[in-house]
Formats: C-alpha cells, sequence, structure tokens
C-alpha cells in the first residue's frame, strides 16, 4: 500500500476546529488507499509562548530543559489529533519524536537528525491505524530530548517520508503553494504548478517563508518528492521534485526577498595575506554564517572588506571582531542593519547573459540603489535599502513579466 506523509503548521492546527480538519483530511488519504503518517507542528504560537515563558523564569534558559520544554508544543497537538481521529471512529496513535525512532545528535536547540529508526512507525501502520509524529524533535544517543530548530517539524516529515520510502512527502501550511514572490508584496504574483529542488532551496533560504529550507535540502538529497499545499482547500498547490528544472531551465522563477540582513564593513584594513582569514575565521568558530563578501580594491595598501550577517547575529558578529579589527591593524568596524535582500532565482543563471543587466536596470528605473551584488548558478542578489523592499520585488516581478505565469 502506497505511504504518504502529510505534514499541518502552527496555523492548521491552530484550535480544536482546525484540528478536526485535519482529522478529515488524513480519515480522507487512508481511504483514498494509503497508509497514512501526519506530523504536526505546535498549535499557533504556542512554541513562542513557551520560549517567553522560560525567559520570565531565566535569564539564559539551560539549553537541555528548554529543548524537553519546547516539545511538549508538539505532543500537545499531537495527542488532539490522535484524539479527534479516534472520535471520529478511526484508529491513530500519536508518538512523539522519540517514539517514532527520530535520533538526532547532541545540537540543542538546532540538533541534526542521524537516523530513523521506523519500526514502531511501521508497526503500528500495518495495524491499519493512522500514525501521527510529533515534528520538531528526536532523542540523542544518552535519551536526551531534543529540537531541530525552528520551523523544524517540515524536516522531519520529510525525514520521515524518506525512512519509510513514502511516495510524496504533503505539507500543508496556510498558503496554497509556491509564489513567484511573496504575494502580500506582489498581488500579481503566480502560484508555481511545480519547482526544482535548488530553485525551491533558495526561495526557501532567501526569505521565501513557505517551508525550511532543510526540509528542502533533505528532499532533494534523497529525491523525495514534496507537495507544498494548503490545509484549508483542495487546491493542487506546488510540487517540488527534480524533474522540474531541467524543462523549464533558464528562467526566472520567482523573486525572493529577506530583510534579515546587516552589513558589516572593517574599515581601512592593511591589504596583506592572511587578513580575511583573521576575520573569517573567528565568526567561523562562532558559528557566523557570513554571505555576501566584498574586498575592494585597495588604495595605498589599505582596504574596507564588508561582508553581511543576518540581523539576528549582528551583535554577536560585531562582538567577535572588535579584536581582530585591533589585531590586524584595521581602522574600524561599522555595521548597518536598514538593509534587505532581494533575488531573482531560476536554474541557468549564471551561463544566460541578460539577467543581471535586466535585473540592475529594473532597480534602476524604479530609483533602487545596489549596495551589494551576489550572483550563483541559481540566482542573483541585490543589497538595497530596506525600505525599498517591496517596490525592488514589485520591479523585479514585472520586468522578469512573472504576472504571466512561468
Ligand atoms: N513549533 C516549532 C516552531 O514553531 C516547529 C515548527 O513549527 O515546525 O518553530
Ligand atoms: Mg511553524
Amino acid at each position: 500500500m502506497p505511504i504518504v506523509v502529510q505534514k499541518y503548521g502552527g496555523s492548521s492546527v491552530a484550535d480544536a476546529d482546525k484540528i478536526k480538519n485535519v482529522a478529515r483530511r488524513a480519515i480522507s488519504a487512508q481511504e483514498k488507499g494509503n497508509q497514512v503518517v501526519v506530523v504536526v507542528s505546535a498549535m499557533g504560537k504556542t512554541t513562542d509562548n513557551l520560549i517567553k515563558l522560560a525567559q520570565q523564569v531565566s535569564e539564559e534558559p539551560d539549553e537541555r530543559e528548554m529543548d524537553f520544554l519546547l516539545s511538549t508544543g508538539e505532543i500537545v497537538s499531537c495527542t488532539l489529533l490522535a484524539m479527534a481521529l479516534k472520535a471520529m471512529g478511526h484508529d491513530a496513535v500519536s508518538l512523539s519524536g522519540a517514539q517514532a525512532g527520530i535520533k538526532t545528535d547532541a545540537t540543542h536547540s538546532r540538533a541534526r537528525i542521524m537516523g530513523i529508526e521506523p519500526r514502531r512507525v511501521i508497526k503500528e501502520l500495518d495495524k491499519g491505524r493512522i500514525v501521527i509524529v510529533a515534528g520538531f524533535q528526536g532523542i540523542t544517543s544518552r535519551m536526551d530530548i531534543t529540537t531541530l530548530g525552528r520551523g523544524g517539524s517540515d524536516t522531519t516529515a520529510v525525514a520521515v517520508a524518506i525512512s519509510l520510502g513514502a511516495d510524496v512527502c504533503e505539507i500543508y501550511t496556510d498558503v496554497d503553494g509556491v509564489y513567484t514572490a511573496d504575494p502580500r508584496l506582489v498581488p500579481e504574483a503566480q502560484k508555481l504548478d511545480e519547482i526544482g529542488y535548488e530553485e525551491m532551496l533558495e526561495l526557501a533560504s532567501l526569505g521565501s517563508k513557505v517551508m525550511h529550507s532543510r526540509a528542502v535540502e533533505l528532499g532533494w538529497l534523497y529525491k523525495m518528492p514534496i507537495l507544498v499545499a494548503s490545509s484549508f482547500s483542495n487546491n493542487p498547490g506546488t510540487l517540488i521534485h527534480g524533474g522540474a528544472s531541467m524543462e523549464i531551465g533558464n528562467k526566472v522563477r520567482g523573486i525572493a526577498h529577506d530583510l534579515n540582513v546587516a552589513k558589516v564593513t572593517v574599515v581601512g584594513v592593511p591589504d596583506k595575506p592572511g587578513v580575511a582569514s583573521a576575520i573569517f575565521d573567528p565568526l567561523a568558530k562562532a558559528s557566523i554564517s557570513v554571505d555576501t563578501i566584498v574586498q575592494n580594491a585597495s588604495i595605498d595598501r589599505v582596504t574596507d572588506l564588508t561582508f553581511t550577517v543576518t540581523k539576528t547575529d549582528l551583535n554577536k558578529a560585531m562582538k567577535v571582531i572588535a579584536p581582530v579589527v585591533k589585531s590586524v591593524g584595521a581602522k574600524e568596524c561599522v555595521s548597518d542593519t536598514r538593509l534587505a535582500k532581494v533575488s531573482i532565482v531560476g536554474s541557468g543563471m549564471q551561463t544566460a547573459p541578460g539577467f543581471a543587466a535586466r535585473m540592475f536596470r529594473a532597480l534602476y528605473e524604479a530609483g533602487i540603489n545596489i549596495e551589494l551584488i551576489t550572483t550563483s548558478e541559481i540566482k542573483i542578489t541585490c543589497i538595497i535599502d530596506e525600505a525599498k523592499t517591496s517596490e525592488a520585488v514589485r520591479a523585479l516581478h514585472k520586468a522578469f513579466e512573472l504576472e504571466k505565469g512561468v
């Protein structure tokens, strides 16, 4: 019998009625002849609220206890869903991440899945039950509960789907698929019927908050088709799969934007070997991921080095950099947080000429200044003034005629 894994996000299980809606959808998938596993997030804002509570009792909550606390959010939604299913006359069982065999490393608050031992899940499915798995959590080899990082239930769902050899992993959320741009900024944005993993990854990591990027990465690695669709309708959604990009290459597929960008400039850096490594080594050791890096050509053997980090990491980055500025003999280190990233995403970007020129022209015509530029095989990114984000996304959407569909 085909196995289907469905994942429902926090907004899809936010109250009792919504949980009953999810129950009905799971039953309907089972009645179509599938074995059904449902992965759930915590109800609505539960995780945020638990974090707030923890911060009220401790300035720096212990990370093991924090993970154990946060894991309870998903336990609430998964037990309620199992009860709802039983009340509708269908056999179901809820399992915590640990019971479902999800083994992780011990990196609390952003643990990585080391492997899944799906025996219990398979046993329950074979009894004809709908199996509900609590998302976002796992267990270490020392039996401590971990969480996978915010938004991690998507990753649970894809990993469970892979471990069971499911036909598809369905991610149900409050939007009905992946759009060419954020529909709140661009009303003409079109829903994509399908998209490649790599392109989706760029859209996900660049701030189109439809799906957790780690989940897309995992799907890509194991070629698990992922359907993103709405839990509130029966619209077809967007299928993320491997076959897509080849057929539809050399086209801009979407405009991504990200407001979580800060720029750091180390001013007056002596232009000599070893300086860049002196700056970036400590950042790497502090687990701060650096995105765009630009080093100006030096004048009189002195240069400026600029890079971007997330706004969230800025304070930490400035602290790490301060002693380095002194030790390498740079003048100072300054930062700017009023920035955003806008990107055009599509496969074959670098090999096809003209995309960059068209992007820069569109921004220029909209009167938007470009602070930094980066390109990759699959995207071109400009860092711009945060206040101009919506205008930029709209201008680019229009310039690449995405309102006509892709
Ligand atoms: N409940 C967790 C969060 O809010 C995990 C998830 O929603 O996927 O981040
Ligand atoms: Mg969530």
